[in-house]
């Protein structure tokens, strides 16, 4: 064995910077913070080779005093922290002081910068291994420069492990995608090869969202808790997707991959959007800085809450009443915006403009409209009306009838509403259902003569399984026998055969196997009840019961969207059929 000693400086450098820098990807997303933390307002990048054989960032921040450029590119060197108070309420990007000597330890760096007052600019140049030279003087604008060659060159090793160019590029722009959608006031450019893939001008975040993503109706979120407060702009209920690639969550404007978050945002949509599904867009949470600690991982993309569980359940609840709120005409201000969630004191606050939402918008229905239809004897009426409306002048919500037997047309003001008659029913059951498993007694029905069946062994299993569960819901079944059941209930608002839906239900239910999975699938085992039985199309709905299926449906929480995540209503404005025949 051989004896101890330390380890020569580069090689220590080298496995330390191994932390810090992955991929081409993460020495752009340091170069970044780098650059918004000196005020920048536009940030120009140019890659070769996906950012293999060269990486170069420019911005027009503060710049870096000529003296300072080597000291920037030493270990442990920064200008953002000095004492550890600071480190318990860290409002910079950057702060360990380890970015660009990381960076000079794997690759050839090239640092140009120029302070505001100073009459010219500096360079300096780094080879790993080599060592530092400069600086040099230079004329160049106001800004720095960062140039980053033949990444991993002297690391064999670790250069195998990055991937192909348009892979490395693609997870470049993904990187700039984030930081655009935090920083919209940001210009950000972005030039690979000989191609240029961005350019986005400084924008408001509905700006930027919208020339991101050009096909996507946005929402607004906004709510705040006793010790954070959350912003946001997030996909209409009727737009979703497999994958959350697109849902970003900033943590005082830092992009944190913290899925406990990315699932407390998802779980707001729960019931509005398909099971699984993920909305998409940015949500901003902010917090004092001294209820997290961001010094978790070299790479700054995770962040330690003082108290998870219950900023999770908060901003699900915010998500939740958001959804419910949500009204967004088109043509109207966003009022509370993410970008409003300013990190920095000194840095530019962006504007947000009036912005129209794209034709497609799918404008909410005016829920006080609802009490002109008022009929709270209808069995789909709901339990209690709210009298304080009834009287609301000026609102006019009119049944006009229906169509093919399968979409309910509806007068409000100026505009036609189209619903979708199977749907919407099989939304307000479903709500009916989480409201009873939420522990909100709904009124059942005896049924006058008790339907006994002989049971099949799913159906029994079910029972055994789920029994409790279906009480709850209203379904009141009990064993009959070894092989036979006995249905005794019905919650109020079922209507039809109810033998079906419940062995159906049992059946479905045996097949989760465990309460603990029950439990977890509740909506969906709820969704798929809530479809049986619910008006079919093709089945003529008399007008009371249009108007009343309507009023329950506006007072149903996320009534957009049915359990599977389909749309429940249309609604076209007067504009919108102007529009449409040309005038
Ligand atoms: P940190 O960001 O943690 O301070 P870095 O190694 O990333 O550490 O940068 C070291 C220092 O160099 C910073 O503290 C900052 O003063 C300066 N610096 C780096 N990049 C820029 C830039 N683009 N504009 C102005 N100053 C910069
Ligand atoms: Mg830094």
């Amino acid at each position: 064995m051989a004896r101890i000693q330390q380890m020569p400086a580069h090689l220590a450098e080298v496995i330390a910077a191994g932390e810090v820098i992955e991929r081409p990807a993460s020495a752009l997303k340091e170069l970044l913070e780098n650059s918004l933390d000196a005020g920048a307002s536009e940030i120009e990048v140019r890659a070769l080779k996906g950012g293999k054989t060269l990486l170069e960032v420019s911005d027009n921040g503060g710049g870096i005093h000529p003296d300072d450029l080597v000291l920037a590119v030493a270990r442990h060197a920064t200008s953002k922290l000095l004492s550890n108070e600071d480190l318990q309420r860290i409002r910079t990007f950057g702060f360990r002081g380890e970015a660009l000597a990381s960076m000079a330890a794997v690759a050839k760096l090239t640092l140009e910068s120029r302070q505001a007052d100073a009459a010219a600019g500096a360079a300096i140049k780094v080879d790993p291994g080599v060592g530092v030279s400069g600086p040099f003087p230079l004329g160049r604008r106001v800004g720095t420069r960062v140039l980053l060659q033949d990444l991993f060159e002297n690391l064999p090793a670790r250069q195998k492990f990055l991937r192909g160019d348009q892979t490395e590029e693609q997870r470049l722009r993904d990187v700039l995608k984030i930081f655009s959608v935090a920083h919209p006031e940001v210009g950000f450019r972005f030039v690979s090869g000989d191609r240029e893939r961005l350019n986005l001008a400084p924008a408001t975040l509905d700006q930027r969202l919208a020339k991101l993503f050009p096909e996507i109706d946005w929402i607004d979120v906004a709510g705040e808790g006793a010790r954070f407060r959350l912003t946001g702009v997030l996909s209409h209920p009727h737009q979703h997707r497999a994958k959350g690639d697109d849902l970003y969550v900033f943590v005082n404007r830092r992009y944190v991959k913290d899925p406990l978050l990315r699932k407390a945002v998802q779980s707001g949509f729960e019931g509005v959007i398909p099971p699984g599904q993920w909305p998409l867009g940015a949500a901003f949470v902010d917090v004092l800085p001294a209820d997290i600690d961001v010094n978790v991982h070299p790479a700054k993309t995770e962040v330690r809450f003082l108290n998870p569980g219950g900023l999770f359940a908060e901003i699900r609840g915010c998500i939740q009443a958001a959804l419910r709120e949500q009204r967004r005409p088109p043509g109207t201000t966003l009022a509370a915006s993410a970008a409003n969630a300013g990190r920095h004191a000194a840095m530019p606050r962006p504007v947000m403009a009036p912005v129209g939402a794209p034709p497609s918008y799918n404008a909410p229905i005016n829920r006080q409209a609802q009490l002109q239809v008022a009929d709270s004897n209808h069995p789909y009426a709901p339990a209690a009306a709210q009298p304080g409306f009834a009287s609301m002048p000026g609102l006019d919500l009119a049944p006009l009838g229906s169509l093919g037997d399968r979409y309910l047309l509806f007068r409000e003001n100026d505009a036609l509403i189209l619903v979708d008659q199977h749907a919407a029913h099989e939304r307000v059951r479903y709500d009916r259902i989480l409201a009873a498993l939420g522990g909100d007694k709904q009124p059942t029905q005896e049924l006058l003569t008790p339907e006994i069946f002989s049971a099949e062994p799913a159906e029994l299993e079910g029972f055994r399984l789920g029994g409790e569960w279906l009480a709850k819901v209203g379904f009141v079944v009990e064993a009959f026998g070894p092989e036979t059941l006995r249905l005794r209930s019905v919650p109020r608002w079922f209507r039809g055969d109810p033998r079906p839906a419940l062995r159906d239900s049992l059946k479905e239910i045996s097949a989760y196997r465990t309460p603990a999975a029950i439990e977890r699938e509740t909506r969906a085992i709820a969704a798929s009840l809530a479809c049986k039985g619910a008006v079919l199309s093709g089945r003529k709905l008399p007008l009371e019961e249009q108007r009343a299926l309507l009023q329950q449906l506006l007072a149903t929480p996320g009534a957009e969207t049915c359990p599977h995540g389909r749309p429940i209503y249309r609604r076209m404005t007067q504009a919108e059929l102007d529009r449409w025949f040309g005038r």
